[in-house]
C-alpha cells in the first residue's frame, strides 16, 4: 500500500500540533492541509483514507488532474502562484492561498463576479522581503485591504505566508507574528480574514505556536519528494 506509514505520521503531527497550539495560546482550530505536489494520485486518496480532507497543490493543471483521478469530497487548495490567465481554471478549488499581487486579485474578483460566486483567497504576504519570494510587502496590506474590500467577487479569508528557508527559530517567529497581524488588518477593514496559513514541514510547530489556522504539510507526511 503507498504512503502506509501516513496515519502513523499524521497522528505524531497532529500530536505536535496540539502542543504547539497548547503552547502558543491563541485558542485557534488547526487544519492540516497535506500538501501532495509531485506524487500521483495515491497520495490524496491516502490523504483521504487517513482522515484528512484538505490537500493542496501548487501547480493548477496538476491539481486539477488529479481532482477528477481521486473523486472523494476533498477539499483542495492552491498553494502556488497562478498566472492572470488561468483563473477561469480555478473553480475546483476551495481556497487560493496565492493571490500575490493586486493585477492577479483583479482577475480573479472579475472572475468571481462573472460567474456569480466570490473566489474565496488568502493574500499572500512576503514579510521577510525576500526577492525570491512573491507576495505583498506588509506595509502595502492595509491599502490593498481598503481597496479589496469593495470587490463582490472575492472574499478574502486570511493571509498566507512562506517563512525564508533555513531560519532560526527568531527571525521565523518575526515573519509569523508579521502574517497575523496582516490578518487582523484585513479583519479591521472588515475582511472575515480568520485564516493564517503559515507553516511547513520544518516550521509548523512555530507556525501553529504563533497562530497559524492551516499548515501545509508536504513532506513530514509522505517523506521526501524526488521530482
Ligand atoms: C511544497 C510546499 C509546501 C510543503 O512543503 P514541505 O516542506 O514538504 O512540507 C508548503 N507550502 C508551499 C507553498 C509549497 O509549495
Amino acid at each position: 500500500m503507498p504512503f502506509q506509514d501516513l496515519p502513523a505520521r499524521l497522528a505524531e503531527v497532529t500530536e505536535r500540533i496540539e502542543r504547539a497550539r497548547e503552547r502558543g495560546g491563541h485558542g485557534q482550530h488547526v487544519t492540516i492541509v497535506a500538501v501532495t505536489k509531485t506524487y500521483g494520485p495515491d497520495a490524496p486518496l491516502a490523504a483521504w483514507n487517513a482522515g484528512m480532507r484538505d490537500v493542496g497543490e501548487n501547480r493548477v493543471q496538476e491539481a486539477i488532474s488529479k481532482m477528477s483521478e481521486v473523486p472523494v469530497g476533498l477539499r483542495w487548495h492552491l498553494i502556488g502562484h497562478v498566472q492572470r490567465n488561468k483563473v477561469k481554471q480555478l473553480d475546483g478549488f476551495h481556497l487560493v492561498h496565492s493571490m500575490d499581487s493586486g493585477r492577479l486579485a483583479d482577475a480573479l474578483a472579475e472572475h468571481g463576479a462573472a460567474r456569480g460566486s466570490a473566489v474565496n483567497v488568502l493574500l499572500q504576504v512576503n514579510v521577510s522581503g525576500e526577492g525570491t519570494k512573491g507576495g505583498y510587502a506588509l506595509g502595502d496590506v492595509p491599502r490593498e485591504a481598503a481597496r479589496l474590500r469593495g470587490m463582490a467577487g472575492l472574499t478574502v479569508r486570511g493571509v498566507m505566508t512562506m517563512a525564508p528557508f533555513e531560519a532560526a527559530e527568531p527571525e521565523l517567529r518575526r515573519v509569523f507574528q508579521g502574517a497575523r497581524e496582516a490578518a487582523e488588518a484585513l479583519q479591521q477593514e472588515g475582511h472575515p480574514a480568520s485564516d493564517v496559513s503559515m507553516g511547513m514541514s520544518g516550521d509548523y510547530e512555530i507556525a501553529v505556536a504563533e497562530g497559524a489556522t492551516l499548515v501545509r504539510l508536504g513532506t513530514v507526511l509522505f517523506g521526501a519528494r524526488t521530482a
